[in-house]
C-alpha cells in the first residue's frame, strides 16, 4: 500500500506517476536552505531608502544601489564511461553533470574505476551529481536525492523496485534508456549506486508540467521565501521555481505547497514563545553591551520583550543626533499584539533601527517598559522624542525621560485640527506655523488663524510650541523633522516579518538590519570627503540660495544676514 507523504495525498495523478512505495520527507534531514533560490529572491536593501520620502522637507528618494543577486548555473561537463559490472555486464555511463562527478574516471587501461564516496547533502543537494559507487545514508536520502535530479534535469522518474534492499528507477518515457539501480550495503542502511545509465533517448523533456516538484517538495524550497514575505502569492513562486529548477508546476499544486509552508511556520508559534529567554540570553552573549529583556506573566506565558543590539547603541550614541523616532505597529500571525520600535536617522539622513519590542498592546505600561530599558541601553536621558501621541507614550516619555523633550508628528496635529476646522486657508496656515523657523513667522501665521477662526487659534495654542513648530524646537537640537514619516517607514520596511514566529521575526529583523548597515558601509566607502552626499546636496542648495543676501560684517565673529528673497534657514547640517 503507497503511503505517500501527506501532502502527496490530495494529488493521486503525482502519486501513480512516480509509484511510491514510501516517499516521506525525512524530518531529521535539513538540506542547506537551498542558498541559492533564497539569494536570487532576495531583493536587497533598497526598501529603507525607496519607502520614505518626506513631503516637506530636504529629503528626496531612493539612492540605493541595486543588490540583485543572479544563479549561475555551472558549466555542464559531460563524462562518458563505461564499467565492467561484477556480473560481466557492461553499463555505459554518461554524467551530464559537473564536477561532482569526477571523483568517477577512467584508468589506464581505459576501464572505468569509481572511488567510493558518500553523497553529501549540505553540498550536493541542490544540484546533485549521480555516479555509479555514489552512497547515500539511507533510501530515504537517495528518494530526495532522485526528485531533486529529475527536477533538476527535467524528467519524471518511474520506480520498478522501491524498497528497503533495492531501488531500481526509469525515466517515465517507457521507451527510454535512463536507468538507476541501487542497494544496500551490509549494514542495512546505507544505499549505493550500483548501476546507471545517465542518458535519455526521450522527448518528453520539458514538456507539461514537472509531477516530481509535488506539493511537498516545493514546500520545503518555498518556506525560507515565504519567511521573508508571506504574501508572495502562487502565481509569483511557480515563476521562481520556475526560473531556479526549470520545473514548471501548477497554480494549484503551489498554492497547496504555500499552505503546508504556512503551516510549519505557524506551527512554530508557541515553541517560537518558549526560545525566548534563551534568544535574549544568546544575544547578549555574542553582542556584548546589547540589551536584551523579557517579561512573563504570573502563569509563565510570554508577555513582553526588548531588544536593542549594542552596535545599534553605539552607531546611535556616536553617530546620530540625540532625536528618537518612537511608534507602534499591530502584528499579524498568531500572537495579536504589538511591534514597538525606536528608529534614529543617521549622519546622511538615513533609518537607524534603534530598538524593538514585542508588547501586548499599545498602553502606558508597555511604552514604561520599552522606555525603562531603552533609557538603560542609551545611559542618558537628554533625547528629544517623536511620536504621533499614542495613548500611554505622553506621559511614560515623561516619566522615564524627564529631561526629554517630546515632539509630536505634525501630520497627526493636524489630522486632528482638521476634524474641527476645516479649510484650505487654515491647513495652509497650519503648516506654515509649524514649518517656521523663526517665532515671528510663526506667530504671523498664527495670528493669522486667529482672524479666520479664533477657537482654531486657541486648539493650536493648547499644545506648547515646544511640541510642534520648528521656531520653537530648542535649538541644542539641530533636527528640523516634525513628522514621523521615518519611523512609519521602519514599519513598512519591516511589515513582511510580522506574520512570523516571535523569534523568527525578532531574527529577520536584527538580519535586515545588518544586511541594511553593511551595504551603507560599502556605499559609504565611495564617499569622497567627510559630508555625507545628502547633507552635502542641502550644503549646495544653501549655497545657492546664498546668491540672494547680502552679508555685512559686524564685528567678531558676527555677521549681519539679509536676504532679498525667499529663503530658508537650513539648520539641519549638523
Ligand atoms: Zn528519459
Amino acid at each position: 500500500m503507497a503511503s505517500g507523504s501527506h501532502n502527496d495525498e490530495f494529488d493521486p495523478e503525482i502519486r501513480n506517476e512516480i509509484n511510491v512505495e514510501e516517499d516521506e520527507i525525512d524530518e531529521s534531514y535539513a538540506p542547506d536552505k537551498d542558498d541559492d533560490f533564497v539569494e536570487y529572491n532576495y531583493d536587497g536593501m533598497e526598501l529603507e531608502d525607496e519607502n520614505w520620502e518626506f513631503e516637506n522637507d530636504f529629503i528626496s528618494g531612493s539612492e540605493g544601489v541595486g543588490h540583485e543577486y543572479e544563479v549561475v548555473r555551472e558549466d555542464v561537463t559531460a563524462i562518458h564511461m563505461t564499467r565492467v559490472q561484477e556480473d560481466g555486464e557492461l553499463s555505459e555511463y554518461t554524467s551530464h553533470s559537473s564536477c561532482h562527478s569526477l571523483n568517477s574516471g577512467s584508468d589506464s587501461d581505459g576501464i572505468s574505476y569509481h572511488r567510493y564516496h558518500e553523497f553529501d547533502p549540505n553540498m550536493q543537494m541542490d544540484r546533485p551529481a549521480l555516479s555509479i559507487g555514489l552512497s547515500f545514508k539511507d533510501v530515504n536520502m537517495l528518494r530526495m536525492v532522485l526528485r531533486q535530479y529529475a527536477i533538476r534535469n527535467s524528467f519524471n522518474i518511474n520506480y520498478l523496485k522501491n524498497d528497503k534492499t533495492r531501488l531500481t528507477a526509469v525515466c517515465s518515457d517507457q521507451t527510454c534508456n535512463w536507468r538507476l539501480h541501487a542497494s544496500v550495503l551490509q549494514d542495512g542502511q546505507t544505499f549505493e549506486i550500483r548501476k546507471l545509465i545517465d542518458s535519455h533517448n526521450c522527448l518528453n523533456i520539458n514538456q507539461g508540467e514537472n509531477h516530481m516538484a509535488s506539493a511537498a517538495w516545493l514546500a520545503e524550497k518555498i518556506e525560507a521565501r515565504i519567511k521573508m514575505d508571506v504574501t508572495v502569492t502562487p502565481k509569483v513562486l511557480c515563476a521562481e521555481i520556475f526560473r531556479c529548477y526549470g520545473a514548471t508546476v501548477s497554480y494549484l499544486k503551489m498554492w497547496r505547497a504555500k499552505e503546508t509552508a504556512l503551516q510549519k511556520i505557524r506551527g512554530s508559534f508557541e515553541e517560537s514563545f518558549r526560545f525566548i529567554p534563551s534568544m535574549c540570553k544568546t544575544i547578549v552573549k555574542y553582542n556584548p553591551e546589547s540589551i536584551a529583556r523579557y517579561q512573563l506573566e504570573e502563569n509563565g506565558s510570554f508577555k513582553r520583550v526588548f531588544v536593542a543590539y549594542s552596535a545599534s547603541i553605539k552607531g546611535f550614541l556616536n553617530g546620530c543626533r540625540p532625536f528618537i523616532g518612537l511608534d507602534g505597529t499591530f502584528l499579524k500571525g498568531k500572537y495579536k499584539g504589538v511591534l514597538l520600535t525606536a528608529v534614529a536617522i543617521d549622519g546622511n539622513k538615513q533609518l537607524f533601527p534603534l530598538a524593538i519590542a514585542v508588547v501586548e498592546a499599545e498602553n502606558i505600561d508597555s511604552w514604561l517598559f520599552f522606555l525603562h530599558w531603552l533609557k538603560i541601553g542609551l545611559n542618558g536621558s537628554e533625547f528629544t522624542f517623536m511620536s504621533d501621541r499614542q495613548k500611554g507614550l505622553v506621559e511614560a516619555v515623561n516619566r522615564v525621560f524627564p529631561m526629554g523633550y517630546q515632539r509630536f508628528c505634525m501630520r497627526h496635529v493636524y489630522a486632528n485640527f482638521q476634524k474641527y476646522y476645516k479649510g484650505d486657508q487654515l491647513r495652509d496656515l497650519f503648516w506654515t506655523a509649524s514649518r517656521a523657523y523663526t517665532r515671528s513667522e510663526c506667530d504671523t501665521a498664527l495670528n493669522e488663524i486667529g482672524r479666520l477662526c479664533p477657537q482654531a487659534r486657541q486648539w493650536i495654542e493648547s499644545i506648547p510650541g515646544v511640541h510642534w513648530s520648528r521656531a520653537y524646537f530648542p535649538e541644542w537640537l539641530p533636527c528640523n523633522y516634525n513628522q514621523n514619516n521615518f519611523t512609519e517607514s521602519f514599519n513598512k520596511m519591516i511589515m513582511d516579518s510580522r506574520g512570523l514566529p516571535i523569534c523568527d521575526m525578532i531574527d529577520w529583523i536584527r538580519q535586515k538590519m545588518m544586511v541594511n548597515l553593511q551595504s551603507r558601509r560599502s556605499r559609504s566607502e565611495r564617499w569622497d570627503g567627510i559630508v555625507c552626499p545628502k547633507i552635502k546636496k542641502i550644503l549646495n542648495d544653501v549655497r545657492d540660495q546664498s546668491r540672494f543676501c547680502d552679508l555685512f560684517f559686524a564685528g567678531g565673529d558676527e555677521y549681519e544676514m539679509v536676504a532679498h528673497a525667499e529663503t530658508h534657514s537650513s539648520e539641519d547640517i549638523s
